[in-house]
């Protein structure tokens, strides 16, 4: 094992499983149990590792400094959101994608209504926060190990014992998502048998184009988008995305944000940023910073309008844009809960709600980039927000 590495190893199973799951068909869904161990075992980590990093992290920043980095990180979110809905937005809008796609008998379908955006930022604040903590509420355990930060350095040295201890913690969770990391590829190669064993050739022909479109607009966020951006701040965008591949890898094969958060962590600290702001600008962005799931909802709604036959006018398009990014906030960080959050996008434009029904047999296809989009923008957002807070970040991912 050593002479790949951990990463190669990673590689050689996403491509097997790829391999596997062509070959073997349906029979390869089996192997999904073991892609399961792979995710419980990265979920076991997310709740400690966040609030001990957190906690302490904060604990070394002023209170100017906390609210520059609040400022800061919700800016580049929302900036490279914005972008990705004109991305995604254009794209679809010149690719006429779904006129004349049959809609047939449309079956009910049971979705759960999406929780309203008022009620999610209410429920920040944590009533009980061992109950979060237990019931692993990422939003309320962020505010809380922010105010227990802040709180721990105003106290001062009675305080120390307690920073210790969440020091101690936070360094052993780091170790431990080494530990999981070797069960890496056996997992990515479980889960990519399970996908493709499952999700047959003739199921996804007839999505082929908005496949295509998917993977297309979210390669240019990647590769245009966030490069740019790193360039522009003097960041070498190649050599820090492959720095930090693994956290894309991972979540394409997881579909999931909150599970891969202990890798993204990890490459990213890893990379050079400094661990205030990875566990700053990491776990909040795994829960709301999410291009990659708005950029797919706007492509679907689009598709889904062609399909039912409504014309959209450019207010309709504006109006997919914002309730895209806005519904992309508000979906939660594990597999197909943008499909679910899709349902606020078509409510918005009067595309019949069943029409979720359509894309619903190849969400997980769509999951996929959607995900990867979501945490490579997460440790580009801590990038750049480490670089603009003067962090020092090692010379060979710099510009001269
Ligand atoms: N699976 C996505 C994520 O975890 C959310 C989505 O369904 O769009 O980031």
């Amino acid at each position: 094992m050593k002479e790949i590495g951990v990463l190669g190893w990673i590689l050689i199973g996403f491509v097997v499983g790829i391999l596997v799951g062509a070959i073997v068909g349906k029979p390869a869904a089996e192997l999904r149990p073991l892609g399961t161990v792979f995710i419980n075992l990265l979920r076991m980590l997310i709740i400690p590792l966040i609030f001990s990093t957190l906690a302490v992290g904060v604990s070394a920043f002023t209170g100017k400094k906390l609210g520059k980095m609040f400022g800061k990180t919700y800016f580049f979110y929302y900036f490279t959101g914005v972008l990705a809905m004109i991305i995604a937005l254009i794209i679809v809008g010149l690719s006429g994608a779904g006129v004349g796609f049959p809609t047939g008998e449309l079956k009910k379908v049971e979705i759960k209504a999406p929780p309203k955006l008022v009620d999610v930022g209410l429920a920040i604040i944590p009533t009980n926060p061992i109950e979060s903590l237990a019931k692993g509420d990422v939003l309320p355990i962020i505010f809380f190990a922010i105010v227990l930060g802040m709180a721990m350095a105003a106290a001062g040295k009675p305080a120390e014992p307690l920073k210790n201890f969440l020091q101690g913690l936070a360094e052993t969770m780091y170790k431990l998502v080494g530990y999981v990391l070797w069960y890496g590829p056996i997992g990515v190669f479980a889960l990519m048998a399970w996908t493709v064993g499952t999700h047959g050739l003739s199921v996804l022909k007839p999505y082929a184009y908005l496949i295509f479109l998917v993977y297309l607009a979210t390669a240019i966020q990647v590769f245009i988008v966030y490069a740019g951006l790193l360039r522009i701040f003097k960041i070498r965008p190649y050599h820090y995305l492959n720095k930090i591949k693994e956290a894309p890898i991972f979540a394409f094969s997881t579909c999931s944000s909150s599970a891969t958060l202990p890798v993204t962590m990890r490459v990213t600290r890893a990379a050079g940023v400094g661990d205030g702001t990875t566990s700053f600008v990491l776990p909040m962005g795994a829960t709301v910073n999410m291009d990659g799931t708005g950029m797919y909802q706007a492509i679907c709604a689009v598709f889904l309008a062609n399909a039912f036959g409504i014309s959209l006018s450019l207010h309709h398009y504006f109006l997919i844009g914002v309730t895209a990014l806005l519904a992309s906030i508000g979906t939660a960080g594990v597999p197909g809960a943008g499909l679910i959050m899709l349902s606020m996008v078509l409510g918005a434009i009067g595309v019949p709600i069943e029409g979720i029904a359509l894309v619903a047999g190849i969400d997980r296809i769509l999951d996929m980039p959607r995900t990867a989009v979501n945490v490579t923008d997460d440790a580009v957002a801590a990038a750049l927000v480490g670089k603009t807070e003067g962090e020092k970040l090692p010379d060979d991912l710099l510009i001269r």
